[in-house]
């Protein structure tokens, strides 16, 4: 419990910075791509490649710092009622083509609804980022097995968690797992062991602080050689507020 405290601690703090960089940062960094837009149209072949270095370059620093924003929060989102079965299924051809040829990617939903309060753009984020580390930890090509379920769980302090029912999402790998050291650091934002043009260490904690705000609770299993579970536990809707009608009253029983 006291690990996850410093974390959400150092989370917080770092998301304050990151907001604050992140949004100028994003501003001008869309100026310059402009920019090197309007000069390549009308000049020769190098200057055209260096631009197209310059654009490259740009385009990955936004991405980092459209992270840091999601990081940090200041995107707003809006909290509703999800079907998790839902989001996976929608995601997972997406997901599919975005991780490469050399990779399966097999998605088994319980049959089912799995009603969780959550933003849905978040679900996304966390099953991409989830999906993109499987990627990377097999650079030779292997699978990748989202699946869902529900769990009860019963009271758990050091887990920061209520007893009751639990929406369950693993996503799995069969690539390099993890060492112990990098297993206890895996969360830290801007912890990575991807080279600089890679990683930025923040898909994890991300992740992390998603889950922790919808109420939910992330572990991972992970065996060097063998491959890495990560398990992401949200609570349930038991009984989802009138309005929200895509949603059944109670999940249905395949799920449970
Ligand atoms: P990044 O992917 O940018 O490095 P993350 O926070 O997503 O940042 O991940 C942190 C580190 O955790 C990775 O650099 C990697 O060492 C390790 N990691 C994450 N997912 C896996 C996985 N599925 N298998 C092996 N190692 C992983």
């Amino acid at each position: 419990a006291d690990q996850h405290a410093a974390i959400a601690t150092r989370l917080e703090s770092l998301g304050l910075l990151a907001s604050g960089v992140a949004h100028d940062f994003n501003n001008m960094l869309a100026i310059i791509l402009n920019c090197t837009e309007f000069v390549a149209e009308d000049t020769g072949d190098e200057v055209a490649e260096d631009l197209n270095r310059i654009r490259n370059a740009v385009k990955r620093a936004r991405e980092l710092t459209s992270q840091l924003l999601v990081f940090a929060k200041r995107e707003p989102t809006q909290v509703e009622i999800v079907d998790l079965n839902v989001v996976v299924t929608d995601a997972t051809d997406l997901l599919r083509r975005s991780i490469g040829a050399n990779i399966t990617l097999n998605s088994q939903t319980c049959s089912g609804a799995l009603p969780v309060r959550a933003n849905r753009g978040r679900l996304d984020q966390i099953l991409l980022n989830l999906v993109v580390n499987a990627r990377d930890a097999m650079p030779d090509g292997g699978a990748v097995t989202i699946t869902t379920g529900i769990t009860e769980v019963p009271e758990d302090p050091a887990r920061n968690l209520s007893a009751g029912r639990y929406a369950e999402l693993a996503v799995s790998d069969n690539g390099t797992g993890m060492s112990a050291e990098v297993k206890d650091r895996l969360f830290e934002p801007f912890f990575t062991t991807k080279p600089a043009d890679k990683g930025t260490g923040l898909g994890l904690a991300t992740v992390y602080g998603i889950v922790g705000d919808a109420g939910g609770t992330i572990t991972v299993d992970s065996t060097l050689g063998v491959g890495t579970t990560f398990r992401i536990l949200l609570p349930v809707v038991v009984h989802p507020a009138g309005a929200e009608a895509e949603t059944p009253e109670t999940p249905e029983s395949g799920c449970g």
